[in-house]
């Protein structure tokens, strides 16, 4: 059974550029519908749309957003930073960050925040671990990698390792770790990764080497990921493939795997959940994003 869209149904949406490859809507209007099916609607109260929207073209879309009443909308690559000059209202946490990724509309304007911290360390929260001691090294040094930088200060972490192709990456992220989160991190450039390894206890991948289609490429090879202590972690932020080859490699090793699809559901979870200000039906949208993995 489908609720369906009438004049009364409300807009909700995500903008990047491009769009096309995103698979929120699937996930938000699944989680849409099942909230008018458990209501009993007789119509859907919220839609989930995605907008291409070019750089040069955010800042007329979004006031054009206002005047059509939408309640509020995701920003994804590249508009997570040219999106905060034109809110009333950003939180810390994506101050801190320097990227917004959920928008909403209040009586002043659109307020900001960045769910991509929550959406990280949701499956890591769920393990019990004493973060305090433990050490955590995140492969690359873009925007993702802000996001987990974060989200380790939050879990409780006092030092990262940070590894990158260049100093002056390293060095800005250094300089956010430090001055937004009070973490100690250290960088480092990829060669010195094999002497790190017996010292990690979690290793978060946020570069894109082997995402689709380079479904054959690893960050790490298997007798890297063999130096990482039997206990530890390893996090790819990749959702497709699901596993990647260096989940495979951990897997196999006997080490725990955590792949992106959970970090994806949870941080549309928690935006969902800010528009509608109640819970989202987090089962739903994890398995409308399992689907789109189905051969
Ligand atoms: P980004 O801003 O472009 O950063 C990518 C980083 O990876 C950069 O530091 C880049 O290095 C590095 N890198 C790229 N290719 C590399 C290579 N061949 N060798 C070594 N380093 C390389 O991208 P992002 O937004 O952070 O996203 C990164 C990944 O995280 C993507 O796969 C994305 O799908 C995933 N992600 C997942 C979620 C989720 O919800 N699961 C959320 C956000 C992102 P340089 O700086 O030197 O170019």
């Amino acid at each position: 059974m489908m609720v369906q869209i009438t004049g009364a149904t409300k807009l909700l949406g995500v903008m990047g550029y491009p769009i096309e490859h995103s698979l929120s809507p699937v996930m938000h209007n699944a989680a849409l519908q099942a909230l008018a099916i458990q209501n009993s609607a007789d119509y859907l109260e919220y839609v989930y749309v995605p907008w291409s929207v070019h750089p040069e073209a955010l800042s007329t879309v979004v006031s054009s957003l206002a005047k059509l009443g939408c309640s509020g909308f995701n920003v994804t690559i590249p508009h997570k930073q040219g999106i905060m000059p034109l809110l009333t209202e950003i939180t810390a946490i994506a101050q801190g960050v320097g990227a917004v990724n959920t928008v909403w509309s209040t009586a002043s304007g659109w307020a900001g925040t960045n769910t991509d911290v929550q959406g990280f360390i949701s499956p890591l929260q769920g393990l019990q671990r004493d973060w305090f001691s433990l050490t955590p090294c995140i492969l690359g040094s873009g925007g993702a990698a802000r996001a987990v930088l974060a989200g380790c200060a939050q879990l409780g972490c006092p030092h990262v390792h940070l590894i990158g192709r260049q100093p002056q990456k390293l060095q800005l992220l250094q300089k956010v770790g430090t001055l937004a989160w009070g973490l100690g991190v250290q960088t480092h450039l990829w060669q010195d990764l094999p002497a790190l390894l017996p010292q990690i206890d979690l290793l978060i991948n946020t570069t894109p080497v082997g995402m689709f289609p380079h479904t054959q490429d690893s960050p790490l090879s298997v007798a890297e990921v063999d130096l990482l202590p039997a206990t530890a972690i390893v996090y790819d932020l990749i959702y497709a493939p699901n596993p990647t080859v260096l989940l495979t490699y951990t897997q196999t090793s006997g080490r725990i795997a955590i792949n992106g699809l959970e970090m994806l559901v949870q941080q549309g979870a928690a935006a969902l959940s800010l528009w509608l200000g109640q819970p989202a039906p987090v089962a739903t949208m994890r398995q409308a994003l399992q689907a789109c993995f189905v051969d």
